[in-house]
């Protein structure tokens, strides 16, 4: 696979350029949107998926086993394919964990997690045999309750929330007060109802962090996250299966960031793993969504209309924030930057020109690219935004202003 690279932004390793063009899954752009019908549609690739994982072994340690968070991604089809290249699955509703059931993935390889479990998930996660990564002592009784009332011991285990924090990270998610899991000191009460109740703890469930791009970060959250894991383990008369250490992975979406690099990851990780095994006899899980998946996608819509305004061109297409938030820099950003954005049928062209790429919807906040130096462009031709794999859809308003929704596919 070539990459094509882009003034500011990371390249695009996954496409290649056939006859000036973008392409996917070896489809030309032009020829995939009358294929798929209509525009905006998101395109995500099979090839970049298995690419993607099959580095991600290399770098990494044999040992660790590798889990796929549909959150990121839950296409059917995208949970299907990766179901079969990954060790497991983590849910986090009980809609993802139907669609992890159905791609024949045993439950015993899929895993749940969440801060607010409804009683009735919580009782189809036990009846369904996954594991329930419990964040709460109210969540640990329903479970109990609801292996009774079923007749089935409930798989679980404990979601911990660490003391310490993730450095660098877009998102936090453990590290001082949270929502998420139960704070480390009382992990060993919960520990023991678990083991008073006749059951064993499966494992503990550390996750601190979301998008982080500095290697140095992940290295130092892995190791305490390994130390807090074998510390807790030890106290427990049953000892657990597994210790999942959570993932963070980030990818590059803006200018002038650079990819994680994996070695040191790895590096550390082979004695990480040695660490577990010897304690414990137990293996390290990862748990990954946007790594696996984002920059496998694109997001494709067409160009409506271009007109100036005070000398400014702007390009008017058919998609916009309503299907990628994220894009349009309202999904837990801070300040906007742009994602790295095409002109996909002309994706090389020499007459370029800086333009601001705007959805349809009728606020400002519908914008897709700011002021980008692109091929100019004419109604008719595809806009492409990159690093779109992951929480694309469905993390963005759907209905807001009530356009079409979006179509997907796995190429
Ligand atoms: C969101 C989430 C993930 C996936 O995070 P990514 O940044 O997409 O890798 C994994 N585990 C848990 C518990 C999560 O909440």
């Amino acid at each position: 696979m070539t990459g094509i690279a882009f003034p500011q932004h990371a390249p695009a390793r996954a496409f290649e350029v056939v006859d000036g063009e973008l392409a996917i899954g070896g489809i030309g752009l032009t020829r995939l949107a009358a294929r798929v019908g209509r525009t905006p549609f998101y395109a995500y690739s099979r090839a970049a998926i298995a690419t993607r994982v099959a580095e991600l072994r290399t770098a990494l340690p044999a040992a660790v086993q590798l889990h796929y968070a549909i959150k990121a991604n839950p296409m059917p089809a995208v949970v299907q394919l990766l179901a079969g290249l990954t060790d497991g699955l983590d849910v986090a509703s009980a809609r993802e964990m139907k669609v992890a059931l159905d791609t024949g993935t045993a439950p015993e390889h899929v895993s749940f997690a969440g801060p607010g479990k409804t009683e009735g998930e919580i009782a189809q996660a036990v009846a369904a045999g996954i594991t329930l990564n419990l964040e709460s002592e109210l969540q640990l009784e329903q479970a109990l309750a609801a292996g009774e009332r079923l007749g089935v011991a409930p798989q679980l285990a404990l979601r911990v929330n660490p003391a310490f924090e993730l450095k660098a990270s877009g998102m936090k998610m453990g590290g001082g007060p949270k929502q998420f899991g139960v704070d480390e000191e009382l992990a060993p009460a919960l520990a023991a109802r678990i083991e008073a109740a006749g059951l064993k703890l499966r494992g503990f469930h550390i996750f601190s962090g979301s998008q982080n791009l500095s290697a140095e970060a992940v290295v130092d959250a892995q190791r305490k996250t390994v130390e807090l894991g074998l510390r807790l383990a030890a106290g427990l008369a049953r000892g657990i299966d597994w210790l999942n250490i959570g993932g963070g992975f980030g990818v590059p979406y803006f200018p002038r960031e650079q990819p994680l690099d994996l070695a040191p990851i790895g590096e550390q990780l082979e004695g990480l793993c040695a660490q577990a095994q010897a304690a414990q006899g137990v293996p390290l899980v990862l748990e990954l969504g946007r790594y696996l998946v984002a920059e496998a996608g694109i997001y494709v819509c067409r160009v409506l209309d271009r007109k100036v305004s005070q000398g400014h061109p702007f390009l008017v297409a058919d998609g916009g924030l309503h299907h990628h938030l994220a894009a349009s820099g309202n999904f837990g950003q801070v300040i906007r930057k742009n994602y790295p954005v095409a002109v996909g049928n002309r994706i090389d062209a020499a007459d370029r020109e800086v333009q601001t790429v705007v959805g349809p919807l009728c606020t400002p906040l519908d914008l897709l690219a700011d002021r980008m130096e692109m091929a100019r462009a004419r109604p008719g031709d595809l806009i492409v935004v990159f690093q779109s794999g992951a929480y694309g859809p469905t993390a963005s308003p759907a209905a807001f202003l009530s356009h079409p929704e979006v179509v997907e596919v796995l190429v």
